[in-house]
């Protein structure tokens, strides 16, 4: 089957684009219906050939791992550059995506397995992962969920999507709810409209968060019909995944405008990539395009242990020289926290070059982005508020109805607070116990 699609980079690129073509250009739907998923189209429209024996090897990864790719996103790529090029990377499949790598795995965050129902992770103890859709304008080559794309059988149907909201619904520890998919904003409007007038309806929601790379790859869809429905919500925050500083083209920064003008909290979650984004001054760049367009650099993920993005991998270090990159040569604003999301649901650990590099009973010692290393004086005076949970004896005013009741210690925090008995946090499984409780059970 060939694929029809009737405008080509040159046009798109002329500055004299008839108002028709444009208006068509700038449909999200008609982009959405334009969807690319063949190479041949890709060949046709960069004007590029690949060999027969290429073609063949691409076309048996994308069996494996479909490609998707919206025309608006392809019309940035640089043709006659295109092997270089930071969205053609993203975007379109790499042969290397058919090696398996001994660490990977098909669900490394263990989102299945934390999966109370269909479509929801809770992983943490106050917010959820909602999975509201498996449908993206593009198929991002790097994605975590690489193991469901394209998989039409995951599309939640209304009564899943119940089943999430029930269980939000009964479970009143959760504060703040994530919709991600796929990608929310596929959705059509009214789903939209009354997946947020659900959520928004159950009292103990405070926050509702949307993941969406339609700014970035199909920023048509931001339309005014769509802000209106996002305006009628006040608790919404928006998290959008730019890359590279290449993808925050004019039609970019309009969408990320309109929302920003309808009073949403805008965030970017990038994803650390090797031969795109892998670079300090690239990294500097991107968060500054941010920042002006009013997106906060939120996370830099660490690319995740899933099958097919080995060759998307760097290592921390790489990371972790970005980070030092930025704090205090830029912005602190600007700079996002660099997390490794643990394999096996352990969740978001941020990892960053260490700042804290000495102390004793009254100072410690520091050290800043240029190398100058400082003391700072702790006060000699300072006796903090021994707790015991007491919070209506307590000299620090928490006015707030039930509020100790809500704070449950956990983890290392646990550790450190004053009114729990443990002392240590011990493995499950350690060789000791397991040796220690089968001698106690033989001498009974
Ligand atoms: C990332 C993630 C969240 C949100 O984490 P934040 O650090 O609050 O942004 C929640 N649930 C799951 C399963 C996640 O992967």
């Amino acid at each position: 089957m060939q694929e029809n699609i009737s405008i080509t980079k040159d046009q798109i690129n002329n500055e004299e684009m008839s108002k028709k073509l444009l208006e068509k250009w700038t449909d999200w739907k008609w982009q959405v219906k334009n969807t690319i998923r063949k190479v041949d189209t890709v060949e046709k429209i960069l004007g590029i050939k690949f060999s027969d024996e290429k073609k063949k090897e691409i076309e048996t990864t994308i069996e494996k791992f479909p490609m998707a790719i919206s025309p608006y996103y392809l019309s940035l790529v640089d043709s006659d550059n295109f092997e270089n090029d930071p969205i053609f990377k993203q975007c379109f499949p790499n042969t290397k995506e058919m090696i398996l790598s001994s660490c990977d795995m098909k669900d490394p965050l263990h989102e299945d397995t934390d999966s109370p129902v269909p479509g929801i992770t809770h992983r943490y103890p106050d917010r959820v992962l909602f999975l509201v859709s498996s449908v993206c304008a593009m198929y991002c080559r790097h994605c975590t969920r690489k193991r469901r794309v394209g998989d039409i059988d995951s599309i939640p149907s209304k009564e899943v999507l119940l089943k999430g909201i029930e269980y939000i619904k009964n479970t009143p520890v959760i504060r703040d709810v994530l919709l991600s998919g796929g990608d929310p904003f596929l959705l059509p409007d009214e789903t939209i409209d009354w997946l947020l007038s659900e959520l928004s309806k159950i009292p103990h929601v405070e926050v509702i968060r949307i993941g969406t790379r339609t700014p970035v790859v199909l920023p048509f869809r931001i339309t005014d019909n769509l802000i209106n429905i996002l305006k009628k919500y006040d608790n919404i925050w928006l998290n959008t995944h730019f890359n590279h500083p290449k993808e925050m083209t004019k039609e970019s920064s309009a969408a990320l405008k309109k929302l920003a003008m309808a009073g949403i909290p805008l965030g970017n979650q990038s994803v650390l990539l090797r031969d795109v984004n892998d670079c300090p001054r690239i990294m500097k760049k991107l968060v500054h395009k941010l920042v002006a367009n009013r997106v906060r650099p939120y996370y830099l993920y660490q690319c995740d242990l899933s099958e097919g993005l080995e060759h998307f991998r760097t290592n921390v270090g790489k990371g972790i020289e970005i980070m030092e990159s930025l704090r205090g040569h830029t912005s602190g604003f600007a700079i996002p926290t660099y997390v490794i999301d643990a394999p096996g649901g352990g969740g978001k650990i941020p990892v960053m070059p260490n700042y804290l590099i000495s102390w004793s009973a009254n100072k410690v010692v520091l050290r800043n982005y240029e190398g100058v290393i400082t003391t700072y004086k702790m006060p000699t005076n300072y006796e903090s508020n021994d707790c015991d949970l007491e919070c209506d004896k307590c000299n620090l005013e928490l006015d707030l109805e039930g509020a100790h009741k809500d704070y449950i210690p956990i983890g290392i925090s646990k550790l450190l607070c004053d009114y729990e008995d443990d002392i240590t946090l011990v493995p499950q499984d350690l060789d000791r116990t397991i040796r220690n409780t089968e001698a106690v059970d033989d001498n009974e």
